[in-house]
């Protein structure tokens, strides 16, 4: 490593300013991010009382010089930048020197290092910025950092803190996401001698990701990868049946640094439109690489936000890794039918992994919330094709035809063809309906169970959704015309919003002081009550804005997807089945209704000899 210098004045100058130690978890993180510049493979974080009375830091990185010691303390001292051009091209994750500094401050540090040059380490104490002690003593290669009493001199400033498990879980939060953005790197964190994180350093972020957050979260991952405009983006991206209520899970990290990014997070959901449920938001991380010319990290003292030139590219960019990973993946949770009852030690039937596996999947897709209220059917419509009469129609017969080609020319086996693809479509074998809500079909290996409700409402959703966003949905006159009554309020954002009415097919006339008439209404709208609809959408619209925006629409059209689609408890006759599959397969996403509950779970010919014991295992 360069050598410790303090930067000149002007360089310091250009440098963001702040406050660097806050809590614990502040320490920890520039301690860390240290270690990590100082090119360790193994850090470990030990932390008692939330790190208040106690921090640990060792890493098996570089070292620090003797003699390099307390200029390493001085304020603006750094070896990792030399003048402020550097500050655009820094790849390192600290640079200000001033952490050091500022920790020595306000608690009572002891410094152990040794270089693989040094014959000996030396153990360094400083309290309250004050040298106590400097001493050669043996110790193997790296850096340990003890901080103990944490404002033991500003107790105005230790008022600030909270709990002590509060400030234990910051500092887990802050060592999970650098253990996320360095899977080389092996990390240990333990709070009150407890075990709390663990990663192995194999490079996996995979591994890492299952460390952190479970097994449940690791399995239902997509993998992403994606190069655009000179940003990559790689990583993994929750399968939708993981998304969580905020975006706490959202992680994201440029150049291996955690940020808090809005362009970022947009384009990550937005890579979601059509597979998350509203409201809901992606568990992700995503690893964002890109020439650091493009973006200025000295613009927040904790380095948690950035600034880019680039903005509109690296959206894109985000947003079509996340979109890209959903494409061809089959979204379909299996299930099994549930675990065999306890049996005795001795017995020779027992689950094996895969089983338990499964019926976790089931769990977490039957968590999946549904929607508060479903309008009961009496009073929609349906619409025409879905008669509700019985017509039996002949199961169609299994096709024996070979592999399928892929359009490469490339074999694929049969149990790669999605189920929802063209080339499966002549195999399904529609053996019929259950409980007058499910469809069962038979293809390959695997049964598939469709939910018709679920399945018809993202039909109408999607096409819906469809026209609105290219535009096709044309004026249809009403006779007599509807006279609305509109309050202030109600007519500013009418007339704030008045052209994206008009684009949307809407023709309206002022109708005397504060009545206005509806004279046509959007075609197309599968029989919608065009007059609510109306209301809704003005009802939606926030102060401020210049159009119904069109999530806000498409948010009503799922609710009004849901009232207008077929219910459960309703027979449907197989044709209606037949082409609702169709409909469905032509769908990007098929596999979740405009809710983000499945319209299809699946289960193996594998599970079903199981139960019936013909195979064990
Ligand atoms: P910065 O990280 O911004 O350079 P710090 O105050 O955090 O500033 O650290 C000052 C200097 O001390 C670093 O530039 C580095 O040379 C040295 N240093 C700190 N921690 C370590 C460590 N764990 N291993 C090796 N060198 C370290
Ligand atoms: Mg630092």
């Amino acid at each position: 490593m360069s050598e410790i210098h303090v930067l000149d004045q002007n360089t310091i100058n250009q440098i963001a300013a702040g406050e660097v130690v806050e809590r614990p978890a502040s320490i920890v993180k520039e301690l860390v991010e240290n270690a990590v510049d100082a090119r360790s493979t193994a850090v470990t974080i030990e932390i008692k009382g939330g790190g208040i009375d106690f921090i640990r830091i060792t890493d098996n990185g570089t070292g620090i010089e003797k003699d390099q010691i307390r200029k390493a303390f001085l304020r603006h001292a750094t070896s990792k930048i030399a003048s402020a051009e550097d500050l655009t091209t820094v790849r390192s994750l600290g640079f200000r020197g001033e952490a050091l500094s500022s920790i020595c401050a306000v608690a009572k540090v002891e410094l152990i290092t040794k270089t693989d040059e040094g014959i000996s380490g030396v153990r360094y104490i400083i309290e309250g910025s004050e040298e106590i002690s400097c001493e050669e003593i043996g110790c193997p290669e790296g850096t340990t950092f003890v901080v103990r009493n944490l404002f033991y001199n500003t107790p105005a400033r230790r008022k600030f803190l909270k709990s002590s498990m509060t400030e234990a879980g910051y500092v887990e939060a802050f060592v999970q996401r650098l253990a996320l953005s360095h899977p080389d790197i092996s990390f240990k964190f333990i709070s009150d001698n407890k075990n709390k994180i663990s990663t192995a350093g194999n490079g996996s972020l995979k591994d890492v990701i299952y460390h952190i957050f479970g097994r449940d979260i690791a399995m239902n991952l997509l993998p992403v990868d994606h190069e655009e405009a000179g940003i990559r983006v790689s990583g993994f991206a929750g399968k939708p049946v993981i998304s969580r209520g905020n975006r706490n899970y959202e992680n994201y990290f440029v150049n291996g640094r955690y940020l808090k990014n809005q362009i970022i997070a947009r384009g990550l959901e937005d890579g979601y439109k059509g597979h998350n449920m509203v409201h809901k938001f992606p568990f992700a991380v995503l690893m964002i690489e890109m020439d650091s010319r493009l973006f200025d990290v000295n613009v927040h003292p904790a380095k948690m936000e950035m600034r880019f030139k680039n903005g509109e590219e690296l959206y894109s960019a985000v947003m079509t890794a996340v979109k890209n990973s959903f494409i061809k993946k089959e979204l379909i949770s299996s299930v099994s039918l549930g675990r065999e009852r306890k049996k005795t030690a001795k017995s020779p039937v027992s689950a094996p992994e895969p089983f338990e596996k499964k019926r976790r999947e089931i769990t977490q897709a039957s968590m999946v919330k549904q929607p508060e209220t479903y309008p009961q059917a009496s009073t929609v419509k349906q619409p025409d094709t879905y008669h509700t009469d019985e017509r039996r129609e002949p199961v169609r017969p299994a096709d024996p035809e070979p592999a399928e080609k892929t359009p490469a020319g490339k074999q694929m086996s049969l149990s790669e063809i999605p189920f929802l693809s063209e080339a499966a479509r002549p195999r399904h074998r529609l053996i019929g309906q259950v409980f007058k809500t499910y469809w069962i079909v038979e293809f390959e290996d695997k049964l598939f169970f469709v939910d018709q409700h679920a399945a018809h409402e993202k039909v109408m959703y999607e096409k819906l959704r469809k026209s609105l966003e290219e535009k096709t949905i044309h004026s249809q006159l009403v006779a007599p015309p509807v006279v609305l009554h509109f309050n202030m309020k109600e007519k500013n954002r009418y007339l704030m919003c008045r052209d994206a009415f008009e684009a949307l097919g809407y023709q309206m006339e002022e109708f005397g002081e504060d009545a206005w008439c509806i004279r046509a209404v959007p075609d197309n709208l599968y029989d919608l009550d065009q007059q609510d609809l109306f209301v809704e959408l003005l009802d939606h619209i926030e102060e401020g804005t210049t159009g119904p925006d069109l999530s806000v629409i498409t948010d009503r059209l799922a609710a009004m997807a849901c009232k207008a689609a077929v219910k459960g408890n309703q027979t449907l006759s197989y044709k209606e089945m037949d082409s609702l599959l169709d409909q469905l397969l032509a769908l990007e996403n098929p596999y979740q209704c405009p809710h983000g509950r499945p319209t299809i779970i699946s289960m193996t010919k594998y599970e079903m000899e199981k139960k019936f014991k013909r195979i064990q295992g």
